[in-house]
């Protein structure tokens, strides 16, 4: 029977424990924190999380879809609220039936944990924090002073991952980035109303965007959503080793024309006054503000691309560990379950035989690779689209069009519609052929004031003659 050690029980690494075992692998895992069961969740790290079509898949393979959906409040939509408190619901799609879906990451983080441990060849081993890894004789040691040694490690240890912090250090000419945002994020709070129900329309994902900055909430199951606030960090002067864009480097500019960032929100004060100023319609929604402000953590984001993933069949890196993204597009859970699927594929393929672990990541890097690349891109993209154009009359006309297109043509998909719902193409054909089709459809609502000017049909065949 085959052996494998995971080390991270989070996400992507429990998923993995239960498609192994599945495939009467035996696995222990590894998780530096302790039972999340059995121990309160620190607070202020995305609390919920979009589940989407390609997550679905994956869970879906396990038999894990309906119960977590059964869970999770689906979300249909944009709602754009305006400085003025204005609202906009802009559908994710045209078509019945796509949505995402908004879970909590602990309690799907559980349940994954909980089925994983229904099969009898998986154990869990928590508060065991891998320290170190060697690379030449595939052995992790662990905080505790134990070394454990399988027929491969596979580090689902997250964006700080122990064993690709080994990789770089040990293996000549690694090949590693990982590239910042100027801008961090702080978790917040609206509660349930009174009656339990919900104080924003429950079924959409929530954005104020102020152009340099933004707000957003997801809906929780039990009436309360939790927002998270994208603002520049502040104190970078130089601003170096960082994504580079219009923002100010040393700070963020509202429509209001006033400059913020999280270094100059330093007191009760400045906080009410900048959610005052920008965001007037969610601060009645938040009676904790200030205390969430400032016991919440202040996020890092960034983008991790490194290469190569796996050493020999020694060890491999999945998930967040192989390529963290920003959350812009929801997809980073989403393509580490992806990951998962492709995984177990390959291990399928070798049915029979004695896993040829080394052929089996070299294959896997190379299906995944080009997609974690594309879906890393448009995250960042996304940044400034969900910030900036969201508000931009041309985006909302587009934004239109694309839906009656989908309203009105079943093969047309717009590029937000190829990412999260059809987890039949790969990320990399959805960036193609995602973007040429944005350009067009951007220029054509340029042209025009109204959607309505617009012949669909004239419209569909120029998509398709591009
Ligand atoms: C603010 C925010 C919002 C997000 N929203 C979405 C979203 O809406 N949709 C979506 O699809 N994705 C979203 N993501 C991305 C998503 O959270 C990650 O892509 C996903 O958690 C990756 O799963 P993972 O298992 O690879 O890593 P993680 O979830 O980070 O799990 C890593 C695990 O390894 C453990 N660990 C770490 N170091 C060690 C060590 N040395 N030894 C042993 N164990 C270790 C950790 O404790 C943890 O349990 C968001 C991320 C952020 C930051």
């Amino acid at each position: 029977m085959s052996k494998v050690a995971i080390i991270g029980a989070g996400l992507a690494g429990s998923l993995l424990s239960i498609y192994l075992a599945k495939r009467g692998i035996k696995v222990d895992v590894y998780e530096a924190r302790g039972d999340m069961r059995l121990e309160k969740v620190a607070a202020g790290r995305s609390i919920n999380l979009a589940l989407s079509d390609r997550g679905i898949a994956a869970l879906r393979e396990v038999g894990m879809d309906e119960y977590m959906l059964a869970e999770a409040v689906p979300m249909y939509g944009r709602m754009i609220h305006s400085p003025a408190g204005e609202t906009k619901l802009l559908p994710y799609s045209g078509r019945q039936g796509e949505f995402i879906n908004s879970v909590s990451r602990a309690g799907l983080n559980i349940a994954l944990m909980n089925e994983a441990e229904k099969y009898g060849g998986v154990n869990f081993h928590f508060s065991q924090r891998c320290s170190a890894f060697d690379c030449e004789r595939g052995i992790a040691t662990f905080s505790s002073g134990i070394s454990v040694s399988a027929d491969t490690v596979i580090a689902t240890d997250g964006a700080g991952s122990a064993v690709r912090l080994a990789m770089e250090a040990q293996v000549a000419g690694y090949n590693s980035t990982t590239v910042f945002l100027d801008h961090g994020y702080k978790e917040l709070h609206i509660p349930p109303a009174a009656d339990g129900g919900f104080r924003l329309e429950r079924n959409a994902l929530h954005i104020w965007p102020r152009h340099q900055f933004m707000m957003i909430a997801l809906p929780n199951f039990d009436g309360s959503f939790t927002c998270t606030l994208f603002l520049d960090k502040g104190g970078n002067p130089n601003g170096s080793e960082s994504v580079q864009d219009e923002m100010s480097t040393t700070g963020s500019t509202s429509p209001t024309g006033r400059v913020s960032a999280f270094d100059r929100l330093i007191d009760s004060q400045s906080v009410k006054e900048f959610f005052d100023r920008e965001f007037p319609d969610a601060v009645p929604l938040m009676p904790t503000l200030v205390e969430d402000f400032f016991e919440n953590p202040t996020g890092n984001l960034g983008t991790l691309k490194c290469w190569p993933w796996n050493i020999g069949g020694k060890a491999l890196l999945l998930g967040d560990s192989a390529h963290a993204v920003v959350p812009f597009y929801g997809q980073g859970m989403n393509c580490a379950f992806e990951d998962v699927r492709v995984l177990a594929g390959l291990i399928d393929e070798q049915h029979g035989k004695t896993l040829d672990w080394e052929q089996i990541f070299r294959t896997y890097g190379e299906l995944r690779k080009i997609n974690s690349d594309a879906i890393a891109d448009m995250a960042e993209e996304n940044f400034y689209e969900m910030r900036d154009r969201v508000a931009d009359p041309v985006f909302q006309r587009k934004r239109e069009l694309e839906t009656r297109l989908e309203q009105n043509f079943p093969d047309y998909f717009s590029k937000y519609s190829m990412v999260t719902f059809r987890e039949d193409l790969p990320y990399s054909v959805a960036k193609e052929k995602g973007n040429a089709q944005d350009a067009l459809l951007m220029r054509i609502c340029a042209g025009v004031q109204r959607v309505d000017e617009l012949d669909l049909h004239e419209v569909m065949a120029e998509v398709i003659a591009k």
